[in-house]
């Protein structure tokens, strides 16, 4: 007998919904009621505005902004990476329990100043600023720029110079270092935009330190997304280390460590990243080295806390395909970067059913709109409602209204209450701003 052929091994099995839910304390399913998000039914924020609409959690973003807190205590402080979910009133719980903001454009700075966040807890990220957000930063008076390259340096020099103010800057170096995620969110390899090659941080550390309006004060790193290994951080914490000790011998001050973000959560049934092995990591690289350590996580302080609730328009080619009405232009990630995304019904009776692979898209014309192929879910009919779990990083702030669909409203629950914090967007703000041209009639 022959040996039977190599078998192709099956992908894995789709965890359960009561695996699922048991893997996010934060959700849970009511017999009656249905899916529950910190113990309000989402079928109430569907019922009173619609879907798709999204829900976050107070007491979620709360509970991971202490537990990160709590890891980090005596260690790092915490500047929330605003672009994960630059929502006013997100900002406003993460600021009230403590973090600070790590922002990438003279927007998000707008914003993170509009719902309280202090200056001095402000720190301002990115590979492409303008004079007009340099100059606001300035006036705003921010704790630090993060510098990217000699030429940022340069007119962040002169805009201080014209302003006779002194400006502290770090230094984002590129580590050259493999974070092991997604290409589309890997930042710290050398071929990536970021960052000031770490062949070349040093020279421009000292150029920096020798400007009259300049005040260097360390060095910023943040080399990806979605990170939930330790070892691409002990590698780009280490050449770090070593940065600080080349500098130092040569009698530079570095008094600041901004480790950046990149913490990874669970989407599907792995393990997100641990905030004690991060802490961990931090500590064996910089604990002895009198710095002040800061870092700006963005997703895996929000991502668990946010939900995009959808309704099913109609199932064909025999319910193997369900149409919902949401899109990527609400949640774009499986589109962009093949996210997985959990999807559960939110009634407690389909969510006991038996399943069967159903491919979930949405109604805009692209292929690329497809929230899941061959989920294996309970069977799905028009009227039925989903929730995609961890939709809040990186959900609504990369919205659009392609295929002029308006923005979905946004509900916040705190305790036993909930609110609507955006309403859906009206059809005619979509060309509110646009004008026809008399030339034209
Ligand atoms: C995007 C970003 C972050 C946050 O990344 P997460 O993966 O959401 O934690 C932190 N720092 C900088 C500079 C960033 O660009």
């Amino acid at each position: 007998m022959h040996a039977p052929a190599l078998a192709v091994a099956p992908p894995p099995a789709d965890p359960s919904v009561a695996a699922l839910l048991a893997a996010r304390p934060h959700l849970s399913m009511h017999a009656h009621d249905g899916l529950m998000l910190e113990g309000v039914a989402l079928n109430a924020i569907a019922d009173a505005l619609g879907t798709p609409v999204w829900a976050y959690g107070a007491g979620t973003l709360r509970r991971r902004l202490a537990a990160l807190q709590g890891a980090l205590a005596g260690l790092a402080g915490v500047h929330y990476a605003v672009k994960a979910n630059d929502h006013l009133a997100v900002l406003r719980v993460l600021a009230a329990g403590g973090a600070g903001a790590d922002v990438v454009s003279g927007g998000e700075l707008a914003r993170a100043l509009r719902a309280g966040i202090a200056p001095s807890r402000i720190v301002f990220s990115g590979v492409g600023k303008t004079t007009e957000e340099i100059r606001a930063a300035l006036a705003a008076g921010i704790a630090q720029i993060n510098v990217e390259s000699a030429a940022e340096l340069d007119m962040i020099s002169a805009l201080a110079a014209e302003l006779g103010r002194t400006v502290l800057v770090a230094l984002r170096v590129n580590p050259d270092v493999d974070a092991g995620t997604h290409a589309k969110i890997t930042t710290g390899l050398a071929e990536n935009k970021f960052g000031i090659p770490y062949d070349e941080a040093a020279a421009l550390y000292a150029r920096a330190a020798a400007l009259p309006f300049l005040r260097p004060v360390g060095l910023a790193l943040h080399i990806g997304s979605q990170i939930v290994t330790l070892a691409p951080y002990r590698a780009a914490f280490a050449r770090a280390a070593t940065l600080v000790r080349d500098l130092r011998a040569a009698g530079l001050v570095v008094s600041r460590l901004d480790c950046g973000g990149g913490l990874g959560i669970g989407y599907r049934d792995e393990p997100g990243a641990s905030p004690d092995a991060f802490a961990g990591a931090l500590r064996a690289a910089f604990g002895a080295m009198d710095v002040e350590l800061m870092v700006e996580p963005g997703r895996w302080l929000v991502g668990p806390a946010g939900v995009l609730l959808a309704s099913v328009l109609l199932t064909k080619a025999d319910g193997r395909i369900a149409v919902l009405d949401a899109a990527m232009t609400e949640l774009v990630r499986p589109a962009m970067y093949e996210a997985w995304h959990a999807v559960v019904p939110l009634s407690p009776v389909r969510a006991t059913e038996p399943v069967a692979p159903v491919d979930l898209v949405g109604p805009v014309c692209e292929t690329a709109d497809t929230f899941a192929r061959a989920r294996m879910l309970p069977p799905l009919r028009a009227g039925d409602r989903v929730a995609l779990l961890d939709a809040g990083a990186y959900g609504a702030v990369m919205s659009s209204t392609y295929n002029a669909r308006p923005l979905a409203p946004i509900a916040l629950i705190d305790g036993a209450r909930w609110a609507t914090v955006r309403p859906r967007q009206a059809i005619e703000e979509l060309w509110r701003q646009e004008s026809v041209p008399d030339f034209l009639d």
